[in-house]
């Protein structure tokens, strides 16, 4: 077909009007509504699902429900100078936060602004809060340790580079301090800690970063908070913003250790987001894709393929139970998303066991491949000579005259649970953590009174360290150690003070 000049230009002409029609309609809106942090903006037919929105004055809102001559947005600003009738843009970017090393040792809010008060953060990288997460072809099974430096879960309920962990357990029982430990403890082991407090007083934020600081941790950590003063959507983009951080790192074949604390929080962020929205609630009001919400944050954790650099990132996602209640909606969703769970009961934390770990019900799905071979030797006959003891204490309650098995039973028992003790932001090494479970799977501690094991604990380790140096390498290079490591022990019990 032949066109003539003509036509061409008036067509091209044509196409010109309409395009300009076409941006007026759809690419800008105007607000018909805004109040509660949520604005219903007339227009925006183009909008995407997550697409960062501009509303005069420099105040940005998140499309969120898309609907035909409606967009439903979350305000990501101070919606105080937003008024009916103004003007809303597309800027046709999804809500990013800025990404790579500029932001370790920082303290930022949901979008990766800066609140430290350390002046602005130089990076020009960006990532989407919101990606999918990889595939299950990218990805290598968890093969490597992440060692908490707690000897109730190194142990019992190890933890591998790339794992989804949950800690759960109702208010005060340690369920912050096991993840601080745990950051801690990742001092020169070439990890990049991400803590995302959400939903948090700001004053415990600012106390937890001191306590970070304090251990030398700041070095190689970020922290995104935001807290409960802050609105609900910053609340529930915080956690995928911490994990866009974390995915950078991941990428450049790097470690990554993520904290969402906690999810509880989280779910009721959205769920009042979600009914502000219009959306339907279901079960206990929380929105129909309450489980794909934290899906979603917990797939991107990953240990990636050699060929895409091995990079990782482990999750350890909190959640807060009532009374003990791990059948509610938000605690069953997550449970079922994570590959372990590490129990704390009020019962042991006020019974003076902490931490409260209850090794009974937690659960590591990675298990042993996620611990260096002497932990493992270790660690069997310690889980097993444990939940012996706990079903012969629950028996033995009753009786009076034992049997001197079972008596010895009992004692050895009462000082594994003495051993598992360790008190708050106190990691320990792996290698120390194998000579003291060691000490009492072989029931050599049966004649320490279970009062004078944590000093006994404490001063075995300075005295191998200085006369037998060699028994912490052998450890840590899977070696054969037990002889000598039993050895030094009795040498050492010789000269222990025991004290009243
Ligand atoms: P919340 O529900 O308020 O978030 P939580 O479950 O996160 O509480 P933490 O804040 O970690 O609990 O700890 C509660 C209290 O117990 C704190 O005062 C903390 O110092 C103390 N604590 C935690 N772990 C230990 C420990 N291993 N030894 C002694 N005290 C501990
Ligand atoms: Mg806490």
């Amino acid at each position: 077909m032949n066109l003539r000049p003509e036509e061409i230009s008036s067509i091209i002409k044509e196409q010109i009007k309409n395009y300009e029609n076409k941006v007026e309609l759809t690419d800008t809106g105007s607000v018909l509504k805004v109040g509660d942090g949520i604005a219903s903006v007339y227009g925006l037919e183009n909008a995407m699902a997550g697409e960062l929105l501009e509303f005069p004055g420099e105040v940005y809102g998140m499309a969120l429900n898309l609907e035909e001559d409606m967009v439903g947005a979350v305000m990501l600003g101070d919606d105080q100078g937003i008024k009916e009738g103004d003007v809303v843009k597309r800027t046709g970017n999804v809500v990013s936060v800025p990404v790579g090393d500029a932001l370790i040792g920082r303290v930022v809010n949901a979008l990766g602004q800066p609140i430290d008060g350390k002046g602005p953060i130089n990076t020009n990288k960006t990532r989407p809060v919101e990606s999918e997460a990889t595939g299950i072809m990218a990805r290598k099974s968890v093969h490597q340790p992440l060692e908490t430096g707690i000897k109730a879960i190194d142990a019992m309920i190890p933890i591998g580079k790339g794992q989804r962990e949950l800690v759960i357990g109702d208010r005060q029982t340690g369920k912050t301090s096991i993840c601080i430990d745990t950051i801690l403890n990742q001092k020169g082991k070439d990890v990049i800690c991400i803590y995302v407090a959400i939903g948090q007083k700001r004053s415990t934020v600012a106390q937890l970063v001191n306590t970070l600081e304090k251990g030398g941790a700041m070095d190689y950590t970020i922290v995104v908070s935001a807290s409960a003063s802050e609105s609900a959507p910053l609340q529930f983009i915080a956690p995928y913003a911490g994990v866009a951080m974390g995915e950078e790192f991941m990428f450049e074949g790097k470690h990554v250790l993520i904290v969402y604390d906690d999810l509880t929080k989280h779910a009721v962020a959205y769920r009042e987001m979600s009914l502000l929205l219009k959306r339907p609630p279901g079960r206990e009001a929380y929105p129909g894709d309450v489980f794909y919400l934290h899906s979603r944050l917990l797939e991107r954790a990953a240990k990636l393929s050699d060929e895409l650099g091995g990079g990782s990132i482990t999750a350890l996602p909190i959640i807060e139970t009532q009374a003990g209640d791990v059948s509610a909606y938000i605690p069953t969703n997550v449970i079922s998303i994570t590959d372990g769970q590490i129990y704390l009961t009020p019962e042991l934390f006020y019974a003076g066991i902490r931490p409260a770990v209850d090794p009974g019900i937690s659960v590591s799905r990675v298990g042993g491949s996620a611990q260096i071979k002497s932990m493992k030797k270790v660690a069997g006959p310690l889980k097993l000579l444990y939940s012996q003891y706990k079903e012969l204490a629950a028996f033995s309650q009753f009786g009076s005259d034992l049997d001197e098995d079972t008596k010895k039973r009992l004692a050895q028992g009462e000082r594994i649970v003495e051993v598992l003790k360790q008190g708050e932001h106190q990691p320990l090494k792996v290698e120390n953590q194998v000579m003291i479970i060691h000490a009492v799977t072989n029931d050599l501690l049966s004649d320490i009174p279970v009062n004078n094991i944590a000093r006994f604990e404490t001063e075995l380790f300075q005295f191998i360290n200085m006369n037998y140096p060699e028994i912490g390498k052998k450890i840590l290079e899977n070696g054969d150690f037990t002889q000598e490591l039993t050895n030094a022990i009795k040498e050492f019990k010789k000269k222990f003070v025991i004290e009243a």
